[in-house]
């Protein structure tokens, strides 16, 4: 027998005091701190629980920089979060006055022998149509006149590439850690390096478990990153692997070319070189020795995230740089000034699952997006808040579970 004391405090039968919310978010990284914000935003009592602090280096959302794009080469089912996300991240700028997006311009470029096994081998073409069908402007160059335009990229003649104005890049921690602080102030409360144990839907509503309580809501939103697992069936999600991605910082060779690498002469960049993976790089974001951001994709090695190699050893920078780098953009040297390493959380056609759970209906699961979900976390944020509390959002059904 349960006995209501007030709005927001119940007694169990074993006399454990459980909390109540309207929305509980488990893991407040990219998606979660979107969708606590977005619950808060929309006058809901929401609790946010978090393993650890974020933003922080453990998950899938560090390291200064993610690229934003609209024409999406995974497909054109992405382009409406997108263009969501978008104005979700100007919204919050003008709210807050924190610096977010940079849309300095996106090129995919698709060397003649691109090999590029790891990703989508049609990147290019997709990315083409997927402009095309968003209505945004873009131009196709060959390799001499990207090269004149921005001379940094070593492309040549014959290759092809896709160029835009509205593609950019996204710093991760600053969206994190502002839209964290934005639903503070609006009344979420936030549980920090507290982790969900267990969920159980009785009764019309949905508890969960963390080692210091036990909390009681009308929805949960699991957005919980490279610890999903952890908390929900593999059958859900079959084929779900957690790979450890690494990314290097190059310096600029030479200091009187250092502008070439600045955001103005440098894209963003997806680049289909002819070897196993893709390559993908930003501009440089401070000084000539503060290096230039570039890495690849792995999808072989499966790893746990809570027992693995967080450094990046020099083996593993100098083979970046060697494969991925030193012919690619000959200004940037071998010595890699700063490093980290990453986490993607991807399933076969590195789709994105954003759906209710099957068995537990007052349950949404917001995965980490196979690598590629950063840009539009505002936007599916928004969807899993609007999705929680019965409200239309964006049409999500290509992202059900397949189970
Ligand atoms: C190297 C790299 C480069 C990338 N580049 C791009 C890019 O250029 N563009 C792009 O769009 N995307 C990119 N991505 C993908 C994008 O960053 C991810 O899709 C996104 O950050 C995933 O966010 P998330 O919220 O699912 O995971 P996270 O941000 O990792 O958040 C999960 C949170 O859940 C918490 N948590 C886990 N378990 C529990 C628990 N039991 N209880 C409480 N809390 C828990 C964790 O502490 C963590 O804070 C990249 C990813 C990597 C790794």
């Amino acid at each position: 027998m349960r006995y209501r004391i007030c709005t927001s405090l119940v007694f169990t039968k074993d006399s454990h005091l459980k909390r109540e919310y309207d929305a509980i978010v488990i893991g407040l990284g990219a998606m979660g701190s979107a969708a606590a914000y977005q619950l808060t935003k929309r006058g809901a009592k929401v609790l946010g629980l978090d393993r650890y602090a974020p933003p922080h280096r453990f998950g899938s959302t560090h390291g200064e920089t993610r690229i934003t794009r609209i024409a999406c080469g995974e497909g054109l089912e992405y382009t409406p979060l997108a263009v969501r996300s978008n104005e979700l991240w100007r919204q919050i700028e003008r709210e807050t006055g924190a610096s977010l997006i940079t849309q300095n311009g996106f090129a995919s470029i698709a060397g003649k022998k691109r090999a590029a096994k790891a990703g989508n081998a049609e990147f290019l073409e997709v990315t083409i149509a997927a402009a095309k069908a968003a209505g945004i402007e873009y131009e196709i160059l060959d390799g001499k006149n990207f090269r004149r335009r921005f001379p940094a990229f070593n492309v040549k003649d014959g290759d092809a590439v896709y160029f835009d104005r509205v593609g950019g890049f996204l710093r991760p921690e600053i969206c994190v850690e502002t839209q964290l602080r934005l639903a503070r102030e609006k009344g979420a409360e936030l549980r920090l390096n507290e982790r969900a144990l267990s969920f159980e839907e009785t009764g019309g509503a949905v508890s969960v478990k963390t080692a210091a309580g036990e909390y009681s809501a009308q929805t949960l939103i699991i957005s919980a990153g490279p610890w999903l697992p952890e908390l929900i069936d593999a059958k859900l999600m079959p084929g779900l692997k957690v790979t450890r991605q690494i990314v290097c910082w190059f310096r600029v060779k030479d200091t009187a070319r250092f502008e070439d690498f600045q955001p103005a002469r440098f894209p963003v960049f997806v680049w289909q070189v002819p070897a196993a993976q893709i390559s993908y790089g930003f501009p440089a974001l401070g000084g000539p020795a503060d290096g230039v951001k570039i890495s690849t994709e792995q999808y072989d090695v499966a790893v746990d995230p809570e027992n693995m190699e967080r450094t990046v050893s020099p083996t593993e920078s100098r083979a970046l740089y060697e494969e991925y780098v030193e012919h690619y953009f000959p200004g940037l040297s071998a010595e890699c000034v700063r490093s980290d390493v990453c986490l993607y959380t991807s399933v076969p056609g590195s789709r994105f699952v954003i759906d209710r759970h099957p068995a537990h209906r007052r349950t949404i699961v917001v995965s980490p997006c196979s690598g590629h979900g950063f840009k539009h976390s505002a936007a599916i944020g928004e969807a899993a808040a609007q999705m929680a509390l019965g409200e239309p959002h964006l049409d999500l059904s290509e992202f059900r579970f397949r189970t």
